[in-house]
This record gives structure tokens, sequence and C-alpha cells, in this order.
């Protein structure tokens, strides 16, 4: 069998994604060098890496350099046609303002409905799904972290085998609880995260808590009673929150607060094992999309099918976030513009302001979002970046919004606001009621969730050659000309629903691959 990405190799082959773009990116791994002549019959003047751009007419200095069939940049000199367009010669364009945008003006046609899909879950009394079945110990500040990590150990070793219906024991470890303004304003931010994630649908509304005692964010603020009712019928009316605090008087050395912890764990866990998966329709599916680690491919391969597969999720009525503020905010007109109602579209710029305003306070602004991974990858400037990261949001009509660390209340697609930081974004996501998440790399990133599968799909084949046992899904195929974004996306929308069902494992679950919840924290550390 011939490698696709060999027979790349062979053939010069660049992308351009609209008629208007006058530069292409160079597909092939290992790029091409100077002298390179062009299926068109443009000859190179410099050797140009995989995934740059390559100018395709004779630019003056200012002339606006098109990609996505919008100008990422403008060239800081001339730049002859054939010459590698990189993120030295271009200016980046202002930033959008928030003002005189267009609302709600796309109104995108309702897609057909997409019926007949299935996966198997676990029911929730409140009517959430699950895809797995997992015992999580929320913690209300970082001191027990050491403890609960401890008791987490024995948990595994000594009581999961008796319940062989759950799926794993996961710590809720955080940084946050104590040693924080807890009444400033922002506050609300972390503490809603925290208290959202315990109600996840994987953890069958099965709360157990581990507190210190002396701490700013008692068990009562975290999880006032109210918030039971959100996800929760199995916690019967009036019924204590179940805390285990360290510094009970009753705890006489530190084995006899990991028996409390163990004795709790118990009672959960004879619950949680009592659970079976059911047949449940696809439009119980919380898929949150991200990508990191990008690359010029992303916006080429992975992003069009991940966006693909998002309409094919909308279709069957389930519910998709997209989110990473930064990435987004450049094509903030886009968005409003396919807002289903003027609500939305203010709503969406509310957050993007609150966004702005948080970054002027640090002195940044949206150009410190790029890595060097990124430029080195081709993208230059967030511009661009932005324009191959909201394609995940795929083409319906955007119908809900959530600010940081709020709940998902409503099916299709909703801009959840989260920053872009993969660990933050995912811990956000995961507190909104994802159940299922998505997540495209160009540059490669292991990353995995302790909390929810995480399906990883590579924008390029050399990735997928090399980390064949991280990467679920090879969009690279795309660029290969192997496969199209809507076979890809395909693949993806089928992988999801084995996945979800639990008859499959992503890579990042059997490597057991986890990384921290990492809040996001937009007030005063004290
Ligand atoms: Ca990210």
């Amino acid at each position: 069998m011939s490698d696709p990405a060999e027979s790349v190799a062979r053939a010069p082959l660049t992308i351009r994604m609209q008629e208007r773009d006058n530069v292409a990116i160079v597909a092939n791994h290992g790029g091409l060098p100077a002298g390179t002549v062009l299926p068109g019959g443009l000859v190179l003047r410099d050797k140009v890496p995989q995934g740059h751009k390559v100018a395709l007419v004779d630019f003056a200095r200012d002339d606006a350099v098109v990609r996505y069939g919008i100008p990422i940049g403008f060239a800081v000199e001339a730049i002859a046609a054939g010459s590698w367009v990189h993120e030295r010669l271009l200016k980046m364009p202002d930033a959008r303002g928030l003002d005189q945008l267009p609302i709600a003006t796309v109104k995108p046609a309702p897609l057909p409905a997409l019926e007949g899909y299935t996966f198997e879950g676990y029911r929730n009394a409140n009517g959430s799904v699950g895809t797995r079945n997992i015992l999580a110990i929320t913690q209300t500040v970082q001191c027990v972290a050491g403890v609960t990590d401890f008791a987490v150990r024995r948990i595994k070793s000594e009581l999961l085998p008796l319940y062989p219906h759950v799926d794993d024991v996961v710590a809720l470890a955080h940084g946050y609880g104590c040693g924080v303004a807890i009444d400033a304003p922002d506050a609300v931010v972390p503490i809603r995260t925290l208290r959202n994630i315990s109600l996840n649908p994987n953890f069958g509304g099965e709360v157990m808590v581990v507190s210190l005692g002396c701490e700013k964010l008692q068990p009562e603020r975290l999880l006032p009673p109210g918030s039971f009712a959100i996800v929760d019928a199995r916690q019967p009316e009036g019924e204590a929150l179940d805390v285990v605090c360290l510094q009970d008087d009753a705890h006489v050395g530190f084995m006899s607060m990991v028996e409390s912890i163990l004795r709790q764990a118990r009672v959960h866990l004879e619950r949680l094992n009592a659970r079976r998966r059911e047949t449940v329709p696809a439009s119980a599916l919380v898929v949150g999309v991200q990508c990191g680690g990008s690359d010029a491919f992303s916006g080429v391969t992975a992003n069009p099918a991940v966006g693909f597969c998002t309409d094919l999720l909308v279709r069957a009525g389930a519910s998709v976030m997209f989110s990473e503020t930064t990435e987004v905010r450049d094509g903030i007109d886009q968005l409003t513009a396919r807002a289903s109602t003027p609500a939305v579209a203010e709503a969406m710029i509310r957050e993007m302001a609150w966004y702005d305003a948080y970054l002027q306070r640090g002195s940044a602004d949206r150009s410190a979002n790029t890595t060097p991974g990124n430029k080195k990858g081709g993208l230059s400037n967030i511009v661009e970046k932005a324009m191959g990261s909201i394609v995940k949001s795929g083409t319906a009509a955007i119908t809900g919004v959530l600010a940081p660390g709020e709940k998902l209340q409503t099916r299709g697609l909703t801009y959840a606001a989260t920053p872009a930081s993969d660990f933050i974004c995912g811990t956000l996501q995961l507190a909104a009621g994802m159940n299922l998440h998505v997540f495209t790399t160009g540059r490669g990133t292991p990353y995995g969730l302790a909390e929810c599968p995480v399906i990883k799909v590579a924008t390029r084949t050399d990735l997928a050659r090399r980390w064949h046992d991280l990467m679920d899904v090879n969009a690279g195929k795309i660029a290969d000309g192997t496969a199209t974004i809507e076979e890809t996306g395909w693949e993806l929308f089928h992988l999801m629903l084995e996945v979800a069902s639990g008859r499959k494992k992503t890579w990042a679950e059997h490597w057991k691959l986890h990384n921290a919840l990492v809040l996001f924290n937009p007030a005063p550390v004290t």
C-alpha cells in the first residue's frame, strides 16, 4: 500500500481556501524547495515549509494578504509572487470593534433533521446522560488534595474491583478555595465552575465533598442546597451534603481521615455500580470542541471536518459548544451575523467585551495568543488562526451563549465563552456539562481528561503517523486527497457514538492521560 504522505511529497501541492485568496499554503510534507514549479506554473522563489504560505500574486507594500477570503494582514514590503509569506512580512489588521456589528443577519436555514442515531449511555435523573460512570470527589480547597489523592489510590486498588460497573474514581483537584478574594465579583467564575463540574453528567449525581474546615470556600457555599435540584433526584429531600471535613474533631490521625473518605466513597460506589447503559438518542451528546497546538492545516483539514460533524450533531438534536474567545474574537462579525436572535448576538458581544477588558487589565491583547509553535506551523497571527478556528462551529445558527463556568441548558450550537488555554477551556466545558470532547491538533499534544473521553483529531498525516497511538482520527487525509471533509466528518461522528457508548476507548483513555483541571480565576488572589 502506498503511503499517502509520500505520494503527496512527490507532487507539489498547495491549498487555497477561497477564490479570493492571494496566498495558498504548501501541503507537502517537508515543504517545497525554491525553484519548484507549482501546478499553475508559478515558480517558488524561496523554500516554503509545510503549512506556510506562498504568494500567488505580486504584492506592493500595504497590499492586503487574503486567506479564507479576508485580509489576514498587510504586506510590510513588496513581496514577489512565488515568495514565502512569513509572519515578519505581515502587519496584523486592527481588532474589529464591537459596535456596528451585523446582528442575526445570516439567518441560516434550519438544517434537515438527522434521525435514528443512538448510543448507549447512563441516564441521569434530571434527563442528562453520562458517557462514563465515574465517582468524582469534589474538593473545596487545594489543601485537601494530597489526602484525597492518597484516598483515591486506595479506592482504586481496594474498592473499584468490587464495583465492576464503575469506570473510575477521580479527584477533582484544583488550586482554588482559600487565599483568594472570594467576595470579588469575578470570584463567581471559579466557584460556579467547581460547582457545575461536580454536577457533570458523567458523575451520575453522586456528589461527595472533601473539605479542610477553615477554608474560605465552605462546602455550603460551593454547593448550596438549591444546586442539587438541577441535577440530582438521588440526593433525598433535606439530606445534608455529603462532606468529609478533615479538621473534624472525630479525626485522630491521618488514617482516620482516609477511612472516612473510603467509607463515604462506598455509599456512592454502591449506587453508581447499580447503573447500566441504555440506548439513548444521539441528541443526548454534549460535545465540546476545541483545538490546541494549531498549525496552518488546522483550518484546512481537522477543523472543517469537525465543523461538518458539528452540523451533523446539531441536525441530530445534540448540543455542541465552541469556545476559545481569543481565537474567535477576530471573526466576531461572522458570529454575530450567525446568531439566531439579536439577544444571542448581544450576549456574544457582552462576553467578548468582558474578555477585551480582562486582557486590557493585564496589559495584554489578542496578539498574545499565537505561540512560537503556531508560527513555526505557518500561522502568522491571531487573525489567520481565528479564521481556521471558527470553522469548527460548522454552519448552523448559533442559538446559545454561556459565560465562563455556566451550565448548558439548551441544545443546538452554543458559544461557551472560555479562554483558549487547552486546560482552562476543557475545564469550563466540563462545567457546562460536556460528556464528550473533540480536540484538534496540528503540532501535536497528548491532551486528555479523566472526567470525560477526549477524541483527538490530527491535522496532518505526518503527525497521525508519528503519533499513531495518541491520535484517534487523521484529518490529514483531506490534504492528501485520500478523503473528503464530509467523509472525515462522518468518520468522526460514528467514532463519537462508539466512544460515547463505551465500546471504544480513545487513545488518551487507553493510556490514562489526564491533564489537570485548571480553573479560570479572573478575580484577585490575596
Ligand atoms: Ca485551546
